[in-house]
């Protein structure tokens, strides 16, 4: 019983993850494990109990090969940026970091919380040249009591435990991965509540709302210290979303920060949807039908890529062996070629709700086009497109028409 007369819910779980790390750490000796190769590092993986379906269980320590891409694109973006130094602040087998200092030549830090990943990551380390350190320790109170000019985030699920303590430590770049795509794009909304204090909805565009509420998430953590952010590399792929950010120091930058935190207001009954920067007042309706306007929210309203980074990290491609080449030389261009709309459309969904039959993508593009407003495709869906027109202008393009007088 504690002195508040109950009893802490999570005292047995503590112990027995203790146990269990400590077992983890003494067994890890003896762990059978294969080389797998990414990228120009070849790096040892325990093997894994090929009957277990959910990866975080399948080994010792943890390693999931479909995160190549999400690999390859930090790999590549910090050949573009160069930081000063970077921590992995949990690690695994250390691969990231092991990467990034193999394939960029840049001080690395890697660290996990687990003693037996800590193991492996030395094993790791120990076979590639590079200035390594290896820490075993909770990354909230490393990265608490150390800064690094660079910062990656890559837990189980979600994040949000962690972004606090990596916006203090982050001196120039911010990354952040979350595979709870889930609560983030609004399939499950409490949970997705709870972590990002933000109202997700389970809209055509859901992917790009799970994006937008991480980064505003990470903005608001950010702000709070009086400094703000600027989205370099942003994407979403499979079941993760990715976060490469720039820091910057100033009030005026979180000031800036902050003007970029906002709502969709997304209409219940139609497609119809408006963007609203600061804090909710007044309950909208929908000027298209008259339906009511729901808040999806605090979000990032602002871009979430810039088009420069991008470049540096395309001219650069050639020159790295990424496995995920192909993936990030179609990628790359796409994201640079994105307008930055919060949100866009799924045209096939607007076409079925007019019961038309939809043209090719490229035809509605052009029409928006011919009638003054711009229009690109979006990496997220493959029959999304983004535009500055309004939802009258974008049906009279499905419809074959012009909404221009
Ligand atoms: N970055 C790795 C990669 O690219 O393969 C994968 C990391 S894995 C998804 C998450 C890791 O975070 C696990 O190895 C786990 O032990 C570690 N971890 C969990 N909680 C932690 C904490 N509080 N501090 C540091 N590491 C932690």
């Amino acid at each position: 019983m504690s002195w508040l007369g109950h009893k802490p819910r999570d005292s047995n779980n503590v112990v027995f993850k203790k146990v269990l790390r400590f077992v983890r750490g003494y067994l890890s000796g003896t762990m059978e494990r294969i080389p797998v190769t990414e990228g120009k590092t070849t790096f040892l993986v325990p093997v894994q109990n090929e009957e277990s379906t959910f990866p975080p269980g399948s080994a010792r320590v943890f390693y999931n090969r479909k995160m190549e891409a999400n690999r390859d694109g930090t790999v590549l973006f910090l050949a573009a940026v160069r930081p000063s130094e970077y921590l992995d602040a949990m690690g695994a087998t250390g691969v990231r970091g092991l990467r990034v200092a193999n394939e960029t030549g840049i001080a690395v830090t890697i660290n996990d919380i687990d003693p037996s990943a800590a193991a492996e990551i030395r094993v790791n380390a120990g076979r590639i040249d590079g200035a390594i350190e290896v820490t075993c320790q909770d990354a909230n109170a490393l990265m608490s009591t150390r800064r690094f000019d660079a910062v990656d985030l890559d837990p189980f699920g979600t994040p949000a435990p962690f972004v606090d303590a990596s916006c203090r430590s982050a001196k120039r770049y911010l990354f952040i991965t979350a595979t709870d795509t889930a609560p983030l794009c609004g399939a499950h909304l409490k949970a997705g509540m709870r972590r990002y204090f933000a109202r997700p909805m389970n809209t055509e565009y859901h992917g790009e709302v799970g994006l937008r509420i991480l980064l505003g998430f990470a903005a608001r953590e950010m702000i709070k210290y009086d400094r703000g952010i600027e989205p370099l590399f942003c994407f979403a792929h499979e079941h993760f979303v990715r976060l490469h950010l720039r820091t910057h120091p100033r009030v005026k930058y979180a000031d800036r920060t902050l003007d970029r935190i906002g709502y969709v207001m997304q209409c219940t009954g139609c497609f119809y949807r408006e963007e609203k920067t600061g804090f909710l007042s007044e309950t909208a309706v929908c000027p298209c039908c008259g339906s009511v306007l729901q808040a999806i929210g605090p979000l990032w309203l602002g871009a979430v890529n810039d088009p420069d980074t991008l470049l540096a990290m395309e001219t650069l491609l050639p020159e790295m062996a990424l496995g995920t080449a192909s993936y990030l030389a179609r990628l790359l261009p796409l994201l640079r070629e994105e307008l930055p709309t919060s949100t866009f459309y799924d045209y096939h969904r607007i076409a079925k709700a007019l019961r038309t039959s939809p043209p090719a993508i490229d035809i509605v593009m052009e029409r928006l086009r011919n009638d003054g407003y711009r229009a690109t495709r979006t990496h997220y869906e493959g029959t999304g497109i983004r535009t500055d027109a309004p939802l009258a202008a974008i049906e009279a393009a499905i419809l074959g028409g012009s909404s221009s007088p």
